[in-house]
This record gives C-alpha cells, sequence and structure tokens, in this order.
C-alpha cells in the first residue's frame, strides 16, 4: 500500500468511528457535524496532490528532451502495478524494449522475470522502469547528460507509485539513484534510502547473463529483499 493510500484509509477509518460514537450519542469527543464536516475535508487539497503515472506518461509525450529521441523506436515509459510494493529500476530500453515499448522483454527480460517469480512475485504485482526511456545507438551506455535529462520523470514516477521498496538493477540505476560513483559490486549486498524508500542494488540481469557465477550474489540480495518484503505486508 502507498503512503497516500494509506493516509487515507486511516483517516477514512477516524471519520467513520466519530461519526459511530457521535451516532451512539458519546460525549467526550468532539463529534459535532462542524468537526466531522472539518475531518471530512483532510487528505483533500490539506494535502499535496500526488501526480499518476498517466500525468508522467502525458507530460513525457513524444520527447524530444534529448539526442536518444532521433534514433529511437518507441519510448520505453514502464509497466506494471501502479501501486507496486517493490519497483526494479533497469538501465535503459535495449532493442527488444525499444521495438515492444516495454521494459526488459529481451533476454535480459526473460531472467529479470525468473528472478521475480523466484521471490514468489509476478511481473504484474511490481512495476519495472528504467533510468533513461530511450535506446542508445548500438545499446551504448547512457551519457551523464541524457540521464539528467530523463532522471526527473523517473524521480516523479517513484513519487507517484511511492513504493516501499526499489531494486536497483547494475551501475547506472545504482549510482543515479544513490548518487554516488561506487562501483555495483561495492554497493549490492545491503540497502540503502531513497526519499524514505528502501534501495537494493544488485548486479544487472544483462551482466549475469554474461557472467552465470554471479547470480549466485543476487540470489543472496533476493532472499533479503524477500524477507525485508514479506516484514513489510
Ligand atoms: N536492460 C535494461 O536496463 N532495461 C531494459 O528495459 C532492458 C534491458
Amino acid at each position: 500500500m502507498n503512503g497516500k493510500h494509506a493516509f487515507n484509509r486511516v483517516l477514512a477509518e477516524i471519520h467513520d468511528n466519530l461519526r459511530h460514537l457521535a451516532d451512539i450519542g458519546w460525549s467526550g469527543f468532539d463529534c459535532s457535524p462542524e468537526t466531522l464536516a472539518k475531518l471530512g475535508k483532510w487528505g483533500k487539497g490539506t494535502q499535496p496532490s500526488v501526480e499518476s503515472l498517466l500525468d508522467i506518461r502525458e507530460d513525457l509525450g513524444d520527447c524530444q528532451r534529448c539526442r536518444l529521441a532521433r534514433e529511437r523506436n518507441r519510448i520505453v515509459f514502464g509497466d506494471g502495478d501502479p501501486r507496486a510494493k517493490l519497483v526494479f529500476v533497469g538501465e535503459g530500453p535495449g532493442f527488444d524494449e525499444d521495438q515492444q515499448g516495454k521494459p526488459f522483454v529481451g533476454a535480459a527480460g526473460q531472467l529479470l522475470t525468473r528472478i521475480i517469480e523466484a521471490i514468489k512475485l509476478t511481473r504484474s504485482q511490481v512495476y519495472i522502469c528504467n533510468v533513461i526511456k530511450c535506446r542508445p545507438p548500438g545499446n551504448r551506455n547512457p551519457e551523464p547528460d541524457e540521464i539528467e535529462t530523463c532522471l526527473p520523470f523517473l524521480e516523479r514516477q517513484i513519487e507517484a507509485i511511492r513504493p516501499d521498496f526499489i531494486c536497483a538493477l547494475g551501475t547506472f540505476a545504482a549510482q543515479t539513484l544513490l548518487k554516488t560513483t561506487t562501483p555495483i559490486s561495492r554497493l549490492r549486498g545491503r540497502f540503502y534510502e531513497y526519499r524514505g524508500i528502501k534501495v537494493l542494488p544488485t548486479y544487472h540481469p544483462a551482466y549475469l547473463l554474461r557472467n552465470p557465477e554471479k547470480k549466485r550474489d543476487v540470489w543472496e540480495d533476493m532472499k533479503m529483499l524477500m524477507n525485508e518484503y514479506r516484514y513489510e505486508i
């Protein structure tokens, strides 16, 4: 459950309980119609409104903000549950993602799907996106200015979803979110914090395809994630 949703649910419960107490004639609490009306307005207008993923996608539009727009086929915005407790952040679209407009649908994506299933979740229960939304030509690494241009959209996506956990897949996702240049090999294996959200960096699935011996490390990371995730339910 995200923060806004939880907040509104608590407000609704307080409101219902106060109304019930008023209905059965309790005194000692301020159950007057004025107070109940005031409470009914809490969370509407007093709370800063959080934009939706649809708003953010609309704002991204047919993005021409950086040079990657020239050679991309499709923008790869993100996919999954907009209320996910767990968000996976990758680097950027590859060939297959650029063709289909969906994140992690190629070979690395199939491995990511197996990783998600190994922690007893499905792709539709999590949200998957990338640091950059357009494929760099020839799958080269994203340039710092491309990341800088695209990052506000990732930040807004995370703010809209407000997950409990982010799994940062690989160097670019981990270093960008944690604002560090520490190598992924040193970052992985523990939780960090990003705007109150627990971040677990781990190796990128594409790296695992080239270095299968590192799967053991990722499995250790996923076990940590699974334990914390279950604890938070
Ligand atoms: N690699 C990524 O980082 N993201 C994708 O969507 C696909 C491959």
